[in-house]
Formats: structure tokens, C-alpha cells, sequence
């Protein structure tokens, strides 16, 4: 471990000591990794005789009901937690909590892994290098000295395995990969979990996909490809609490696609697109030109507008990272 990690888990640990009330939470729209994270460390926690709360401004997707300790997860949407100590995890900036973001906590700890890395907390932990946040809170639960056991592992495996996108994207590191298998050695059957989270789909949602996959259009050079979801698809469909955010898989499984990307449309006023790269783009870069972020080969943000004037702006910033003086970065 490095020294610099160390020193953080052991100022965190220190927090954790003084603290006796303590709230957790994570990003709005919480993915597998905010969960997990904020689940495993809520158990921790319990462990060492806290009183402890996981808050989010957004639902739980039902996805992620079968967690152990699911049920404790509080949606608060007027988010204005009163504590000794707070937990973000997961979370590139303070604005992406939600809600009235830090409320009353005389302490504020960071833990994430995005590459933006905002210092918002008393003391933050941002390590770009990890593969996700479940890695990290695996790390403390280490240095707290709490003992393991198969729900605290179930909950560190699922942020893993889903923030690496089941061991398949860049971040799938040698690390990672050590402590998916530590968390198996501890009772988590992989099996299980991949039925849980990947074979559990309701038919509303294979509809929807089917008419996501209609809407598929690829550039003439085959770089980019994108797909589109409307709130009328949604609504014929039947959709209920489920997150489209893997559709995105489906442009980018195309062969010789660099960026792929889906748009969702929120409401009248609001586009969410998430970017996925598959080699030199980063595209946290156009992120965050429109005020999102993310990581290198994964990243999002929620644009002002109508689909096709959204769809243009960033098509246009798309096309403006991928091509160098009329050559695509990819065969430079
Ligand atoms: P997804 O496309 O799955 O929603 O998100 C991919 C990655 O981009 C995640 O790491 C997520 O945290 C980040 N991301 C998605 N949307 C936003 C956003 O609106 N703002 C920021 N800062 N990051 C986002
Ligand atoms: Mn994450």
C-alpha cells in the first residue's frame, strides 16, 4: 500500500473513532458502485457500534434490492443530513449529491475515483487510479479492522463488478481482479450475483431496448455510433425504476466504433448523454465541457434543451476530439 493511502485511511479512521452519528452517501442516479460502496461501509460501520444512515436523493433502483442491507438505504430528496461525521462516495463533485449537499456535518470525508477529483470534504481520497470506489472502501474496512464477512464482501463485489463492467473495461486491474477473488474466498458466489444483476430484467425493459436499438445511427466512418432513448419509448414500454444507463453497450459492442453514445431525454429541458470511449478519446473531456464528468472511457452530464439541439452540440465536440487535422485520433 502506499504511504499516501495509508495516511488517508488512518486520518479517515481517526474521524471514524471520534464520530458517533454518521451518514453516508453517494452520487444522485446511484449506479452498483455508489451502492455497494455506501452498503459495505454502512456494515462496517454498524460493526464498530456507530449510528449510522445511508442517504441518497434518488431511489434505489430495484436492481440492487437483493444487496444485503438494501432496505437501510433512505431516499431523502430534501437531502440535509445533521451528523458528526459524512461520507460522499463515489461522488466528482459536491453538486453531485444532490440535494442540500453537505447539510450539518462538522466533518466531511471524500472517497472517489473519478478523474475530476474535487476537494470538497475535510479530508479527501481521490485515487483516479482505482477501479472503483468499492476498492477504496475495501481499503478502509482493511485499516478500520473490521472484521469480513460474506454481506460486507457481497456489496464490495458488486461495486466492483459493475463499475468494471464485469471485469471488461480498462480499469479491470490486477488489483481488482485480486479483490473480486478475495471477496469470493469470503462467500460471494458470482454466479448468484450475475443472475441477481444481469438476468433479472423485466420485459418492459427488453422492449424498450428493442426500440433503444431502432434508433441506432452510426457516422459514415463507423467511429461513432449513438442511440436514443425518448420519454414516449419509455412510457409505451412500461418502464418503471430501471436504469438504461448499459444501453450504452450496445453502440459500443459495434466493431471499429471509438465513442459511443446514449441520449436519454429527461424532460422537455433536459438531455442525459453518457459517453463511452473504447480507445484514445477521453471523453470525461466532453463531459465536461457541458458540466458532467466522469473517467477516461466512461463518462456522462445532463445538457439544457431539446434531443436534436442537444444531440448537435455534442456530436459537434465529439467530432471535434476524435478528428486531428482530418485524420480520426484512432489511426493516428
Ligand atoms: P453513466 O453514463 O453510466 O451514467 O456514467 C458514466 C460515468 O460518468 C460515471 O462514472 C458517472 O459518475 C459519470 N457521470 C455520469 N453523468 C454525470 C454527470 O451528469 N456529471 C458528472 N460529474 N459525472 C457524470
Ligand atoms: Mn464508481
Amino acid at each position: 500500500m502506499k504511504q499516501v493511502t495509508r495516511k488517508k485511511i488512518e486520518a479517515i479512521a481517526a474521524e471514524v473513532r471520534r464520530a458517533n452519528s454518521i451518514v453516508i452517501t453517494a452520487h444522485v442516479n446511484p449506479d452498483g458502485d455508489a451502492i455497494g460502496s455506501e452498503l459495505a461501509l454502512y456494515l462496517t460501520l454498524r460493526k464498530l457500534g456507530k449510528q449510522v444512515w445511508v442517504m441518497n436523493t434518488d431511489p434505489l433502483p430495484e436492481i440492487y434490492y437483493f444487496l444485503p442491507a438494501a432496505r437501510e438505504v433512505k431516499q431523502v430528496e430534501d437531502f440535509c443530513p445533521v451528523c458528526d461525521l459524512l461520507f460522499v462516495l463515489d461522488c466528482g463533485s459536491a453538486e453531485r449529491m444532490g440535494g442540500n449537499q453537505m447539510g450539518h456535518c462538522p466533518r466531511v470525508v471524500n472517497i472517489d475515483h473519478h478523474l475530476e477529483g474535487h476537494t470538497f470534504g475535510d479530508i479527501n481520497w481521490v485515487e483516479d487510479k482505482a477501479s472503483s470506489t468499492a476498492e477504496m472502501v475495501a481499503e478502509l474496512i482493511d485499516g478500520l479492522g473490521v472484521e469480513w464477512d460474506v454481506e460486507i464482501a457481497t456489496n464490495i463485489y458488486v461495486g466492483v463488478l459493475t463499475d468494471t463492467g464485469g471485469f471488461r473495461y480498462s480499469n479491470t486491474t490486477p488489483v481488482a481482479l485480486a479483490l473480486a477473488g478475495r471477496m469470493v474466498s469470503y462467500g460471494v458466489q458470482p454466479e448468484k450475483i450475475a443472475r441477481a444483476l444481469y438476468e433479472r430484467q423485466p420485459l418492459s425493459a427488453l422492449k424498450l431496448l428493442a426500440r433503444a436499438l431502432d434508433s441506432l445511427e452510426v457516422s459514415e466512418d463507423g467511429l461513432v455510433a449513438s442511440m436514443t432513448i425518448t420519454r414516449r419509448m419509455v412510457a409505451e414500454c412500461g418502464v418503471h425504476g430501471w436504469e438504461a444507463e448499459n444501453f450504452v453497450n450496445y453502440p459500443r459492442s459495434l466493431d471499429g466504433v471509438e465513442i459511443a453514445i446514449l441520449y436519454q431525454e429527461i424532460d422537455d429541458k433536459q438531455v442525459k448523454v453518457s459517453l463511452r470511449s473504447k480507445g484514445t478519446v477521453n471523453v470525461a473531456r466532453i463531459a465536461k465541457a457541458f458540466s458532467g464528468g466522469g473517467h477516461f472511457h466512461a463518462a456522462g452530464c445532463r445538457l439544457s434543451g431539446d434531443l436534436l439541439t442537444v444531440k448537435r452540440q455534442v456530436e459537434r465536440l465529439v467530432h471535434q476530439m476524435l478528428y486531428v487535422r482530418d485524420e480520426p485520433i484512432s489511426r493516428r
